[in-house]
């Protein structure tokens, strides 16, 4: 029984030959043509945006705070369930998390309950568009215009999802991507940020480049990072970015085949996708429900002895022992983010994966729950 894997990246197109161009010319590092294509080919594909790529979605995180300036103690409002990456950005930038419960069904950040997070401390907001399904953003900017708050949208993985027909890291001030292999659209290791704001622009590209100054080289005022993107990555990265559309056309086939032989299953909650959204359906997750007498842990265990390899659910914030360590989020409770982190796994989502193995991925979850 070969075993079917949770996510294998699929990397065709001018791939091959845009590499080899990098290796033939010598422009192998941080300069080279196709950093500047990828990041234009990727902010066009947002929206009228302008890109600055950098070596992971995480260190896009990280700029896109850092350019916010955010005094000491400033207050980021963000979801309990996502990944530690946004934490780990606010934290760097000097900001405290404060965190949102998500929503049963989208899993995404209840927007409905943001609004009593806001302090006269905070300053920003990130949504993320967890799995694939874009956050609820008109309410959000609506808050966030309300109060003057920034809204760094983490996308990483969500590209090409749409939120009312526009697509989503265009709609907040930044837009965050990752092209880590297992990314819809992947350059190895890789991100962006993605914005309109000029003065943002200036200042991410300063700070991943280690804050070099233009008016008299190795003087520096600030503190900055090497987060630069090499013309290897962007040579895959913009290869990939051609072949967006056709990526997003199989994982929402894969959407659609999963649900079409899962629907009718009582016993798990599958991705909705909301009237005014386009859910790209980065990874299947599936929930357990409660008269399932097991738990995703040991969901996994009898799905792997089928030959079904799966992937855990996001475990929350407030219960990361090194956040807790650090005096945050005591006592606070996120119900819907601590249920979804047991009783959910995500099912094999890979580009390449084939109907039949979906078929036979289908068979074996119910197979495992008849036998419960
Ligand atoms: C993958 C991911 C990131 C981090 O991206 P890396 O490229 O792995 O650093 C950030 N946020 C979310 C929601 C992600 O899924």
């Amino acid at each position: 029984m070969t075993k079917i894997p949770v996510n294998e990246p699929m990397i065709g197109g001018n791939a091959v030959k845009y590499v080899a161009e990098c290796v033939k010319s010598g422009w192998v590092s941080s300069e080279g043509r196709f950093i500047g294509e990828f990041e234009e080919a990727w902010a066009s594909f947002c929206g009228g945006q302008t890109g600055v790529a950098v070596n992971s979605g995480t260190a896009a995180l990280e700029i896109a705070m850092a350019a916010l300036e955010l005094e000491p103690g400033s207050e980021v409002i963000l979801p309990s369930y996502t990944i530690i990456s946004c934490a780990m950005a606010v934290i760097a930038a000097g900001g405290v998390p404060v965190l949102v419960d998500c929503e049963a069904d989208t899993w995404c950040m209840d927007v409905n309950a943001v609004a009593e997070k806001i302090t006269s401390r905070t300053r920003a907001i990130m949504p993320v568009h967890i799995f694939g399904h874009p956050m609820d953003m008109d309410p959000l900017m609506e808050l966030a215009d309300k109060h003057g708050l920034a809204v760094i949208e983490d996308a990483a993985e969500a590209h090409g999802a749409e939120y009312k027909g526009k697509r989503v890291g265009a709609i907040g001030d930044m837009g965050c991507f990752s092209f880590y292999a297992n990314k819809i659209v992947t350059s190895g290791e890789g991100g962006m940020v993605v914005t309109r704001d000029g003065t943002y622009i200036e200042r991410l590209a300063y700070l991943r480049n280690m804050c070099f100054r233009s008016d008299r080289r190795f003087r520096h005022t600030e503190l900055g990072r090497n987060f630069r993107m090499t013309n290897l990555q962007a040579a895959i990265g913009l290869s990939q970015a051609e072949a967006v559309e056709n990526h997003i056309e199989i994982k929402r086939r894969m959407g659609t085949a999963y649900g079409e032989r899962l629907g009718d299953e009582p016993r798990l909650a599958l991705p909705v996708e909301r009237d005014w959204a386009k859910n790209v359906y980065w990874m299947y997750g599936i929930v357990l429900g409660d008269e399932v007498p097991f738990d995703a842990e040991e969901f996994a265990r009898r799905l792997e002895a089928q030959g079904i390899a799966t992937r855990p659910f996001f475990l929350g914030m407030h219960e990361q022992p090194v956040l807790r360590d650090r005096g945050l989020f005591k006592g606070e409770s996120y119900p819907v983010s601590e249920r979804i982190a047991r009783r959910g796994l995500y099912l094999p989502s890979g580009l390449t994966l084939t109907e039949e193995q979906i078929e036979r991925v289908c068979e074996a979850v119910t197979a495992v729950l008849d036998r419960a």
